[in-house]
C-alpha cells in the first residue's frame, strides 16, 4: 500500500490521490525546510500550520491514519527523518504525491528516491484548472502569451459567463468600468473575522517562539483555517463585497486595506477553496441579479484568468524565469520595506498593511510597491523574496510571475509588453494618500517634489531606447519628449540624491 504525502498547499478532499487509495495512510510534515526558507510573516506561518493541523484532524475523523510531524521536535527538522520514520512504521516505501505547485519542491523530491530508497508516483494537481504541458506548448509557441487570449479560452472551456458561444453581455472584459476611485463616503463592509480556536492559539504561540524575530506578528490573527470557515468567508464576500468589487477594484483608501476585495487568495492557494467553485458561486450571484456583470466578470477574470495564467507561465518558463533581470537592476531593498517607516505616504500605507496583516490588495502590490521598486531600480529577485516573505498568500508559483513578470517587467516582456509604472498622478487619482503626504504630488523638482514623479520621468528617459518602437509606449514617449531638457537635468539630479540616500 502507498503512503499519500500531502503538502501545506494541498489541503483539499478533492486531491487526486485520495480516492485512488481510500485505505492508504497519509503523511504530513510541518517542514522546517519549507517554513524556514524565508523570514516568513508570522501570520502566514500561523495560517498554513493551523490549516494543516485542522486538515489532518478532518482526515482522521474520516477514518484515515495520518502520520503527522510537528515542527517542534528537532529530529524531524529535515523532513527526511520523518519520511524514514514512516517507511519504518508502515513498511511502505511507495509515496503518492500530487504534483507540487512549486518548482524547487519538485526538484527536491526528485532527489529522494536515490537518497532514501523510496519510489514516488505523481498525480495531477487538480487544484489548478490548467494543464501545465498544454499551457507550456502554447506559451512557448507564440511570440507573446497574452493573458486575455488564455482567459477567453478558459471562459469558453468552463462555460463561465457565456451566452452560447459569446461572452455574457457581449464583451469579454469590462476592466475599463472597474477603475473608479473611492473618494465619496461609501460604507466598506468589514471582512469576516474568525476567532482562533485552541489549535490556532497553540500554533500562534509556537510561531511566536520559533519565528518571533521575523517581521510582522501573530497579533490579531483571524483568518479562516478550515474548509468550513473558508466557505463562510466566501459567502461573506459574495453577500457583502462582490457587488461593488468591480467598481472599486483599483481604489486605495487610507486605513482600509481590504476594501471590496475578497481576501480569499491564501485560502484558495492552500486548497481550502476550489477555484472553479469560487468562480461558479460568483457567477450565480450575477445570474440571480445580486451582483452586476462588471464586478462578477472582474472577479472571475482574476481567478479563471490571472491566477491560472501565472501558474501556467511559472511552469512554462521555470527554471530560469526567477533569475530574469532585463534592466540589470541591482539596488538593495531599503529598510522601510520591512517596517513601512517612510515619509512617502502611499508606501507607508501599503507596506504598513503588509507588516500588520500580511496583505495589501492587488493595486497596492502592483502600482505602489512594485511601481516604486521598478522605478528605483531595486533588484527584482530581492523584491521577489520580500513578497515571498511578507504575504500570507505567498507561494513561489504565484509571486514569481507576478513580481518578475507582471509588476517589474524584468522578464524581457514575456508577460507584459510594457512596464506597469506611473508618476504620482495615478496615485493621486486612485487614492487619498497624496493629501496627507510629506511630498507634493504635483511637483517634479524641488525639496518637496514627489519621488514618484522624478523617478518615473527619469526611468523613461534612461530606458528610452528599450521602449522605442513599442506601440503601447508611443504616447508616453511623446509626453517625455515635451519635457524641457533643463527640467530633465534637474530631475536626474533629484533622482541621484534620492537614490543615494535610500538605505
Ligand atoms: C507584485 C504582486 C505580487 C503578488 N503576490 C501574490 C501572492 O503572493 N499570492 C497570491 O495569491 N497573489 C499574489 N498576487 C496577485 C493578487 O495581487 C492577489 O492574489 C490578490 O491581491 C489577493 O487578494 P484578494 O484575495 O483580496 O484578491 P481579490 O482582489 O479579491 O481577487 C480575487 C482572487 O483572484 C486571484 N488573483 C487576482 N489577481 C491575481 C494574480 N495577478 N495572480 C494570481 N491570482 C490572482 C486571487 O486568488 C484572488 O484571491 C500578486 C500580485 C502582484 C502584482
Ligand atoms: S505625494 Fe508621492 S509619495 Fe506622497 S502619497 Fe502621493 S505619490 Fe506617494
Amino acid at each position: 500500500m502507498p503512503v499519500l504525502w500531502i503538502f501545506e498547499d494541498q489541503l483539499s478532499p478533492d486531491l487526486s490521490t485520495l480516492p485512488e487509495s481510500p485505505d492508504a495512510p497519509v503523511m504530513m510534515i510541518e517542514s522546517a525546510r519549507a517554513f524556514g526558507m524565508f523570514p516568513y510573516h508570522p501570520k502566514r506561518l500561523t495560517f498554513l500550520i493551523s490549516a494543516m493541523r485542522h486538515f489532518a484532524a478532518e482526515l482522521e475523523a474520516a477514518g484515515r491514519t495520518v502520520h503527522y510531524f510537528h515542527l517542534k521536535p528537532a529530529k524531524y527538522r529535515d523532513s527526511l527523518s520523518a519520511v524514514r520514520d514512516v517507511v519504518k512504521k508502515t513498511g511502505c516505501s511507495e509515496f503518492w504525491i500530487v504534483e507540487p505547485s512549486e518548482y524547487h519542491t519538485r526538484a527536491w523530491l526528485d532527489t529522494l528516491p536515490k537518497q532514501l530508497g523510496i519510489t514516488i508516483r505523481y498525480f495531477p494537481n487538480t487544484l489548478f484548472l490548467t494543464d501545465r504541458a498544454e499551457f507550456r506548448t502554447w506559451a512557448r509557441g507564440v511570440k507573446s502569451p497574452v493573458m486575455e487570449i488564455f482567459y477567453r479560452k478558459m471562459r469558453d472551456k468552463h462555460g463561465i459567463l457565456m451566452d452560447g458561444p459569446d461572452p455574457e453581455g457581449g464583451r469579454w472584459n469590462l476592466d475599463k468600468e472597474n477603475r473608479k476611485p473611492l473618494k465619496k463616503a461609501i460604507k466598506i463592509p468589514p471582512h469576516k473575522s474568525f476567532a482562533p480556536d485552541e489549535i490556532t492559539k497553540e500554533v500562534m504561540a509556537e510561531v511566536t517562539r520559533r519565528f518571533g524575530g521575523n517581521y510582522g506578528s501573530v497579533d490579531g490573527f483571524d483568518m479562516p483555517v478550515t474548509r468550513k470557515q473558508a466557505k463562510a468567508a466566501l459567502k461573506d464576500f459574495l453577500d457583502h463585497r462582490l457587488p461593488k468589487f468591480g467598481d472599486y477594484e483599483d481604489a486605495m483608501v487610507t486605513g482600509e486595506p481590504f476594501l471590496f476585495h475578497s481576501f480569499l487568495s491564501a485560502t484558495i492557494n492552500a486548497g481550502l477553496l476550489a477555484p472553479l467553485k469560487v468562480v461558479k458561486a460568483a457567477e450565480k450571484r450575477y445570474r440571480d441579479g445580486h451582483a452586476p456583470l462588471n464586478s462578477v466578470e472582474g472577479f472571475c477574470r482574476q481567478i479563471l484568468g490571472w491566477r491560472e495564467y501565472v501558474y501556467g507561465i511559472y511552469w512554462a518558463f521555470m527554471p530560469g524565469y526567477r533569475e530574469r533581470n532585463t534592466r540589470h537592476s541591482s539596488r538593495a531593498l531599503p529598510q522601510f520595506f520591512w517596517t513601512g517607516d517612510t515619509k512617502m505616504n502611499c508606501l507607508h500605507q501599503s507596506i504598513g498593511s503588509v507588516v500588520e496583516h500580511g496583505y495589501s490588495h492587488h493595486i497596492q502590490r502592483l502600482m505602489i510597491i512594485c511601481n516604486f521598486a521598478t522605478l528605483a531600480g531595486l533588484t527584482p529577485q530581492a523584491v521577489n523574496d520580500w513578497f515571498l516573505s511578507m504575504y500570507v498568500d505567498s507561494h513561489d508559483w504565484v509571486v514569481t510571475p507576478n513580481v518578475i513578470g507582471m509588476a517589474m517587467n524584468a522578464d524581457g516582456g514575456t508577460m507584459a509588453t510594457k512596464p506597469y509604472v506611473s508618476s504620482a498622478a495615478y496615485v493621486n487619482r486612485m487614492s487619498d494618500y497624496c493629501k496627507n503626504c510629506h511630498y507634493n504630488h504635483k511637483a517634479r523638482t524641488g525639496d518637496d517634489a514627489c519621488p514618484f514623479n522624478y523617478l518615473y520621468w527619469t526611468f523613461l528617459e534612461r530606458f528610452r531606447a528599450m521602449f522605442k518602437g513599442n506601440i503601447r509606449m508611443k504616447m508616453i514617449l511623446a509626453n517625455l519628449d515635451k519635457i524641457d531638457p533643463d527640467e530633465m537635468k534637474q530631475m536626474m539630479q533629484e533622482r541621484k540624491r534620492f537614490i543615494e540616500a535610500l538605505k
